[in-house]
């Protein structure tokens, strides 16, 4: 029998508990940086709308009131500024809750198809403003196992993009192969070098183009969090000019074959 030297097993003790701590504390930095590029970044966004508003309607209060025409113009960006402020502030609490992995998530199994249509009534009239349409293609329609809600803002993301990155004319095609989910639109495409950085929160290939359709640049890292918490992950090709396509697979329900 082999006699284990007890202070040798007391070392190899204390140096797991040291290499067990140290991880803990890795991980805690890693939050705690996390957390503060997170306020910088939703600071700086936040300030843009609030600013803009702030300046349209102090203008409105140093005169330009008196002048019906160019306070209506004044007013309509000062909203605009607040839609966009508005839409900034909701997309952000859905990234957080998504983001912190605390979400309550209610699977069951949906019909995907059922879901891309309510998408599109939805988003009719965006895409008639761009003259873009929208399609979808079923081959085997079948039940896939996920958050019905959370799939709609998965897919109201994506097609949204393809409709924002459109080019008039063009169209956004959802097709779905069983379980698998691909989005695709022939609009200006994602070049090589930005394509690994679109699902970083606040990244855009363009940000004055970004703002001016009124983007928040937090669209898809929403997507890959709730696509994550499905277990499923997103795949994009791109062509610049051609066009973009995004495909996730879900999973079945259980018990069904
Ligand atoms: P945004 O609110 O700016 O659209 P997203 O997170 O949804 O933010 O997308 C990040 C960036 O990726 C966008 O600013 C845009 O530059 C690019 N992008 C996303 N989807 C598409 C698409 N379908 N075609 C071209 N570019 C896209």
């Amino acid at each position: 029998i082999k006699s284990v030297n007890p202070l040798k097993k007391l070392k190899n003790e204390i140096s797991h508990y040291v290499s067990k701590k140290e991880e803990e504390i890795d991980t805690l930095k890693k939050m705690e940086t996390f957390r503060r590029e997170f306020l910088a970044d939703v600071s700086h966004d936040l300030k843009t709308p609030i600013f803009a508003a702030q300046g349209f309607i102090h203008t409105l209060l140093d005169g330009a009131i008196e002048d019906p025409e160019v306070s209506h113009k004044f007013l309509k960006k000062a909203a605009k500024s607040l839609d966009g402020l508005e839409v900034l502030v909701k997309d952000i609490l859905i990234l957080t809750q998504v983001e912190s992995g605390d979400i309550r998530m209610h699977f069951e199994p949906i019909d995907l198809k059922e879901v891309v249509e309510e998408v599109f009534e939805q988003l009719e009239s965006k895409a008639k403003k761009r003259d873009i349409r929208l399609y979808i293609k079923t081959k085997d329609p079948l039940l896939v196992n996920a958050d019905r809600l959370r799939i709609s803002q998965v897919l109201t993301n994506l097609v949204s993009n393809g409709i924002t990155y459109g080019k008039p004319g063009g169209k956004v095609t959802v097709t779905i192969k069983g379980t698998e989910v691909k989005v695709a639109d022939n609009g200006i495409g994602i070049s090589e070098e930005h394509l690994p950085r679109v699902f970083e929160r606040f990244y855009r290939v363009d940000k004055s183009r970004s703002r001016a359709v009124g983007g928040t640049g937090l669209g898809l890292a929403i997507v890959k969090h709730i696509l994550n918490a499905h277990d499923a992950s997103i795949d994009v090709i791109s062509k610049l000019g051609e066009g973009t396509t995004f495909t996730f697979t879900l999973s079945k329900p259980e018990n069904s074959l």
